[in-house]
């Protein structure tokens, strides 16, 4: 019989999978299963138009038989069948395929991501097969026939005979290498392990002869001697081995919590029940459902790059993609779960996926519903929230740092600060309804720890008059706030700030005013002294036990601090003022020396203070030596 060839295009992508490197070689299962379904499909609607032919749903099945002896796979199915004319166009030309259309070049890397991320249809069973007959009967047609390949030189068609409409197709595998092995698509774990992975879901059943065993009856004398082992008979019965119903097509009162807390731990691989599992059946201009879990705990490489975020993706119950990005937003990257939608094709893109109108409109609509989600946990349980927060709420704060703060107002109700006065974490609408009538800022301040905060110098007055203080103990909270800019209307203002907003009575404005008059010439001399190093000394009006801090107007020390710890941070410079307490002893040594005209003295003190500061900040301070000779000096 003369071999007909392969339409060119057809071709080229018949070479990519006999040639082909992809790891991933087990999803033509997959593949040639959702054909399967797609034709009973088929079967069952047309069959269902004309009036119908006897068969119920459930008469339907896709079976599967592997023969280890002669190296076949066999997958059959009761579908629609093709006709001599579209076993021809179907298998013999990619007509309509996708796959290769927005394939320009032919790039090695490029292929493995087309097998990986589109799925390839039928010739994906190329990749592990030597064989390929494929025998169908159409419905409606008294005649069979049978296309057979194998590979690249092309194919034949002859007419057979077969009982049955529908297909049968008989992939003969490839002989093990030492690189791949082949006979592992012949055993009944793997197959089954294939299945119930990627074509759980198929609503059809799919059935394969399985190995069962039975004990032996052993008599009690053969029980009772010593080294007695049971005895078992194996024999082989047909089994159903996908679920056929998609756990997220249930209603949720449908469904217990520990058959939904069972489906996410085998999935995804956790150990511990997720936090919260939302369900969501949305119906509209995109149709789809959703299952979503938060975790309880933080995956061991999620603050590191190897995490990747995603939700499966389905297309009518076939899975099409592990992790699709595109449907989470980085700050919800935690997220887990899967998204089914009939209005996606199977064979979408990578490429297409991330432009495309349903898949746009489907993550808009899922980052909603998280959203509304952590809302909702938040008011109604909140230890649960501040446990999910301790978890993730670091990557809600990047999110609203990240992409120049765009997503700053989304998140902003979600995450929560340390409060100097509820002494747990606060959301911004607690604290702005708490403010005090006169309250112009939201104040806040950074440290290291709450515990250190609680001691900084530049707090202590906005504690003592009452006002609440935000803790941002991480690097990013400060970043986080900056690019929120405000809550309500009401502006974010370190502690450290220069300006905190607050009226001072009139006496004590006038008592303040006259003390810096009458001390300028000794700032003055102190500015001089340090000028290298700060551009400002002042009296503080905020400073109540300690004798110095700093304070600075925009770029704050902490920015400083982690803008240069960044492997491509900079020389930040925070502009530093000095702030001494003219209150505190200190300030009579400084008067002293300066009235006695002791300019060694004067620069010892102010270079003391300085460094005090620093230290204060805890920041290093340039000179340990002189700082440490210059308190030796002092001290004999
Ligand atoms: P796709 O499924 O994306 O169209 P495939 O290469 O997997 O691409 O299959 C090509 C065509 O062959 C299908 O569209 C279908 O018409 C036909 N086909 C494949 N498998 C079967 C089957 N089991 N029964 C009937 N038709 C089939």
């Amino acid at each position: 019989m003369a071999k007909k060839q392969f339409q060119a295009e057809s071709k080229r992508l018949l070479d990519l999978m006999i040639h082909s490197i992809y790891t991933n070689k087990e999803i033509f299962l997959r593949e040639i299963i959702s054909n399967a379904s797609d034709a009973i499909d088929k079967r069952y609607f047309k069959n269902l138009s004309e009036g119908g032919n006897g068969l119920n749903r459930e008469d339907y099945s896709i079976h599967i038989a592997a023969d280890k002896e002669k190296r076949t796979l066999t997958i059959s199915d009761n579908g629609i069948g093709m006709t001599e004319e579209e076993l021809e166009n179907n298998l013999g030309i990619i007509a309509n395929s996708g796959s290769l259309k927005f394939k320009s070049e032919n790039d090695v890397k490029e292929d493995i991501d087309i097998i990986g991320q589109f799925g390839v249809g039928f010739y994906s069973a190329f990749m592990v097969s030597k064989d390929i007959v494929v025998r169908t009967k159409a419905d409606g047609s008294d005649k069979a026939y049978e296309w057979e390949s194998q590979g690249a030189d092309g194919y034949t068609i002859k007419e057979i005979e077969k009982a049955d409409v529908g297909t049968e197709i008989v992939l003969t595998l490839l002989d093990d290498t030492d690189e791949e092995n082949y006979s592992e698509f012949l055993e009944e774990y793997r197959l089954r392990e294939l299945i119930r992975r990627y074509s759980d879901y198929i609503r059809y059943a799919i059935r394969m002869e399985v190995e069962k065993r039975t004990p032996v009856e052993a008599t009690e004398e053969e029980k009772a001697k010593e080294d007695y082992t049971p005895q078992y008979d194996t024999y082989y019965e047909e089994e159903t081995i996908n679920s056929m119903v998609p756990i997220w097509k249930k209603n949720k009162s449908d469904v217990t919590d520990e058959e939904y807390n069972n489906f996410y731990k085998e999935k995804y691989y956790d150990y511990a029940d997720p936090a919260k599992v939302v369900v969501s059946h949305v119906e509209g201009v995109v149709s789809y459902d959703a299952l979503l879990f938060f975790p309880s705990q933080v995956p061991f490489n999620y603050y590191s790059k190897e995490y990747q975020k995603g939700l499966q993706l389905y297309s009518s119950g076939v899975l099409i993609m592990d992790k699709c990005e595109d449907l989470l937003p980085d700050y919800f990257g935690f997220v887990r779960g899967l998204v089914d939608s009939q209005d996606l094709s199977l064979n979408i893109s990578r490429e297409m996926l991330q432009q495309n109108r349903q898949v746009i409109a489907i993550a808009q609509r899922i980052e909603k519903k998280i959203s509304s989600e952590l809302m909702d946990m938040q008011r109604k349980d909140r230890d649960k929230y501040e446990a999910f927060y301790k978890n993730f709420g670091l990557q809600l704060k990047f999110g609203m740092y990240e992409k120049y703060g765009m997503n700053a107002d989304k998140l902003k109700d979600l995450v929560m600060f340390y409060s100097s006065s509820e002494k747990k974490l606060v959301t911004f609408s607690e604290y702005v309804g708490r403010m005090k009538t006169d309250q112009k800022y939201i104040y806040y301040a950074c440290g290291d720890s709450v515990e250190k905060i609680a001691r900084m110098p530049q707090i202590e007055m906005l504690l003592d008059q009452g006002y609440e203080v935000l803790f941002c103990t991480e690097d990013v909270d400060e970043f986080a706030l900056k690019s929120l800019m405000k809550y309500d209307d009401k502006e974010f203002r370190s502690v450290a700030e220069d300006d905190l907003g607050i009226e001072q009575s009139e006496e004590a404005k006038k008592a303040s005013e006259a003390k810096t008059e009458e001390n300028k010439d000794l700032m003055a001399a102190l500015k001089d002294v340090l000028k290298d190093k700060v551009v400002d000394v002042k009296l503080s009006a905020r400073l109540k036990n300690h004798p110095v801090c700093f304070s600075t107007e925009g770029i704050s020390l902490e920015m400083e601090k982690v803008l240069n710890a960044q492997p491509m941070g900079g020389d930040v410079k925070a502009d530093k003022i000095l702030e001494i307490n003219g209150d505190h002893p200190v300030f009579e040594a400084l008067k002293r020396a300066f009235e006695a005209k002791d300019d060694a003295k004067l620069k010892k003190y102010a270079d003391l203070l300085y460094d005090q500061a620093l230290l204060i900040e805890g920041m290093p301070i340039e000179d340990p030596m002189a700082f440490s000779k210059n308190i030796c000096e002092l001290m004999v």
